[in-house]
């Protein structure tokens, strides 16, 4: 309530501002008031205590407001005070000091939609690590070895199957996919029973995608940005809740932007979005990309999304994905998406260069298992 009254208050001094010339300090100054919002419900008296010491020291006061299932604290005083606000952000029980509302209300950790449940392939996301793994690109003349590929996987530990239908290529002379490929990948999932993950990269696709009852549509880092498609996927997807693999655009700078980018979807009516950090760009020098998966722990303070870390496209070199892959769960990853081919040289995207055989995937895994136990406790103190 208290919330609505500050908002309606910023549009009547906006509006007072444009008719009747008030300065633009007054309305700059309530547009900046600063919310703390604790990571947990509340904050205790002691943490209250040490807050309003802070506060005391440049002249401003506390006040909780308190909601049906947390509170949050507005500053009162002059909150423009940066060095203020960066002591109470180092206060490791205050996620973050915020000006009014957070600006993707569904995605955020505290909406509502946080309750929801994640279970793809027997894996119930968050308690256990996910494992996405198949070809960059399944070659429609070779369905074949992308079968042997599919119960390599399997056999490893993979939860769902991937594999590239259309690709997104930077020359468009190179290869750019062939729908045929569709049915190879079905024809995977009826052998393996494992549900299945492939990119669309227009309606055209997704229309296709939808119509064989794909299980995981996959957003590509070339279309993170694309508001007209992810609103689409949103809609499309709504009624089964496909789950949708959006990953981290190549250009993506504050984590904000990466997670409006998911409010567009979830806005558009399927809350089933997982959050893929894949590496951008500039590339650090020797990996195909410049790793991120250090921002897995930013994104879980920050949304409910899980987050599947893919190392393939980060580092862009087989030999270095078991040490992205380890890296991704030691910062908390909930899952991995991970390039995986029964004999790579044959593959005709990017899996010669990137993707791992299956006794290496089965290496990460195992290897991953005990390092998520130990993530997740951690995890504990991020709330
Ligand atoms: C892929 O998954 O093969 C791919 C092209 O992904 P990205 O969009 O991350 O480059
Ligand atoms: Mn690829």
């Amino acid at each position: 309530m208290w919330l609505v009254d500050q908002k309606s208050k910023i549009i009547g001094d906006q509006r007072l501002a444009e008719q009747n010339c008030v300065n633009s300090i007054t309305v700059t100054a309530v547009l900046i008031l600063k919310m703390i919002i604790p990571h947990g419900s509340k904050l205790n008296a002691e943490q209250i205590y040490e807050i309003r010491s802070i506060l005391a020291e440049f002249g401003c006061e506390l006040d909780e407001i308190v909601g049906a299932t947390r509170s949050i604290y507005a500053i009162k005083g002059d909150e423009r005070h940066q060095l203020m606000i960066n002591r109470l952000e180092g206060l490791a029980y205050v996620a973050r000091v915020d000006t009014i509302q957070s600006p993707y209300k569904l995605m955020d950790r505290q909406s509502e939609l946080a309750r929801q449940s994640f279970e793809i392939g027997g894996r119930v996301l968050k308690q256990e690590l996910l494992l996405i793994a198949g070809h960059c690109t399944i070659d429609p003349d070779n369905p074949q070895l992308f079968l042997e590929t599919a119960q390599a996987v399997q056999e490893a530990g993979a939860h769902v199957l991937r594999g590239g239908i259309w690709k997104p290529r930077t020359s468009p002379h190179s290869y750019q996919g062939d729908v045929r490929a569709l049915q190879t990948i079905l024809d995977a999932r009826a052998e393996t029973g494992l549900p299945i993950n492939i990119e669309v990269m227009d309606h055209e696709q997704l229309a296709l995608a939808m119509e064989a009852g794909v299980d995981m549509i996959q957003v590509g880092a070339r279309n993170a940005l694309n508001y007209s498609l992810l609103k689409s996927i949103g809609e499309k997807t709504a009624s089964r809740q496909t789950f949708v693999l959006l990953k981290r655009g190549l250009h993506m700078g504050p984590i904000k932007e990466f997670i409006s980018a998911a409010e567009y979807i979830v806005a558009a009516g399927n809350s089933h979005v997982l959050l893929c950090p894949r590496g951008t760009a500039p590339a650090m020098d020797g990996y195909r990309n410049h790793p991120d998966e250090c921002i897995t722990p930013l994104l879980q303070q920050q949304t409910w999304a899980p987050v599947i870390v893919d190392p393939s496209h980060s580092v862009g070199r087989a030999v270095y994905v078991p040490h992205a892959a380890l890296a991704a769960v030691a910062y908390g990853a909930d899952g991995l998406v991970i390039e995986c081919h029964i004999q790579p040289n044959r593959g005709i995207g990017d899996d010669p260069k990137q993707a791992v055989t299956p006794a290496c995937l089965a290496r990460i895994y195992q290897d991953a298992l005990p390092l998520f136990e130990a993530s997740r406790q951690y995890r504990a103190y991020l709330d």
